[in-house]
């Protein structure tokens, strides 16, 4: 899929260059960096987030103090990035972005935090992924602005405390459950964010169609926010595809009809699944009466990573009610027979009912 291949891009680049400037954040995608929301106002929905954080930066600022780590958990594409460079923009503060993968060795998260100057943000994707020498040089760092460095050899070595500018760390995650207990504790926020209502993803397409000067119907961005799997940066994509479509097949404009007759060609479905979904769903019904299976075994014989299935796949297919996961593996609900149009085998059928 293509955000993991964009993932794979990022840790090649991050690799030779651990920090990786706000400039650059989208990995040479100017497309997703042109439309990326840099204020509270146009970034769209996570009501409760916005207003908690609105707090939290004006006591900040009273105060004159850095803003406390956090860290913003849930499915990709859903505004974790986006977040952290709203903050940095309203803080009036520098970002710099970079990714667990790329912080392999000591030297390269030791590097990082002696770059940093005062009040700047520090933002780590995929925090869930640091080893345990980057988790063990953050903490005197996110605690105490801290590093604890040894000199010398065996007996003779000493340890040297560095002090550190007063820092804010901005971790993200699609697993929060994967961090260990003490970075966690670490946080003085932690968030995770929700995916977005059809209303909320029709202004996302609305905006993105004013930016890329679209002509669009209010039907026409419905159409589109509903098949967006609640994910702003789905709902972008789609945008952008349809309007090509639009601009060869009609004369530019996105209505109901053009949006529709467009995602119907792309195979994606009212629900917002694509082939890879639905491969999936089949895939569990065909050749495991519905499962449960595990996620190794749907993975091997899709061809695709465990990851792109757990964090890319499976999350708007469980909170759409598609799947399920059990201690087991996972099954397709009576939902998602219902979807595909297929009919639960009768020993299937009186297992849900006993659930
Ligand atoms: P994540 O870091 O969670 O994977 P990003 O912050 O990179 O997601 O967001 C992906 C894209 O979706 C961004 O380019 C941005 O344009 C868009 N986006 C995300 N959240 C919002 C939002 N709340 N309002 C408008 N656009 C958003």
């Amino acid at each position: 899929m293509a955000i993991i291949s964009d993932d794979a891009g990022i840790e090649k680049r991050a690799k030779r260059n651990p920090i990786i400037k706000s400039e650059t954040i989208e990995y040479d995608n100017t497309f997703e960096n042109s439309i990326r929301p840099k204020d509270f106002e146009s970034y769209i929905g996570q009501s409760a987030l916005k207003e908690t954080l609105r707090i939290i930066l004006e006591a900040a600022k009273k105060r004159g103090k850095p803003l406390d780590h956090m860290l913003f958990y849930g499915p990709p594409g859903l505004g974790k990035t986006t977040i952290a460079g709203v903050i940095a923009s309203q803080m009036g503060v520098e970002i710099k972005i970079t990714s667990a993968p790329s912080l392999e060795r000591p030297r390269d998260i030791i590097g990082i935090l002696m770059s940093l100057k005062g009040g700047e943000i520090l933002f780590i994707d995929e925090i869930h992924r640091l080893n345990k020498v980057a988790e063990e040089i953050l903490y005197p760092a996110m605690e105490d602005f801290t590093l604890d460095m040894t000199t010398g050899k065996s007996q003779t070595a000493k340890t040297l405390r560095v002090p550190l500018p007063k820092f804010t760390l901005i971790g993200a995650t699609t697993k929060a459950g994967e961090l260990s207990s003490p970075l966690r504790d670490r946080f003085g926020m932690i968030h995770r964010l929700e995916f977005y209502t059809v209303e909320e993803l029709s202004e996302v397409v609305k905006r993105t169609a004013r930016i890329l000067d679209i002509d669009i119907t209010q039907e026409g961005a419905t159409a589109i926010a509903m098949r967006s799997r609640g994910t702003p940066r789905i709902a972008n994509r789609l945008v952008k595809r349809v309007s090509d479509f639009a601009i060869v097949k009609y004369d530019g404009k996105i209505d109901e009809d053009v949006a529709n007759e467009s995602l119907d060609i792309l195979k994606i479905d009212e629900f917002g699944l694509d082939n890879t979904d639905r491969a999936l769903l089949s895939l569990i019904i065909d050749k495991y009466d519905g499962g449960p299976v595990g996620i190794e075994t749907i993975a091997a014989a899709l061809s695709e990573d465990v990851r792109t299935i757990e964090d890319v796949c499976e999350p708007y297919l469980l909170q759409a009610g598609l799947l399920q996961r059990t201690p087991r593996g996972r099954k397709v609900s009576p939902e998602g027979f219902r979807h595909l149009g297929r009919k639960m085998p009768s020993a299937q059928t009186s297992l849900f009912r006993l659930d």
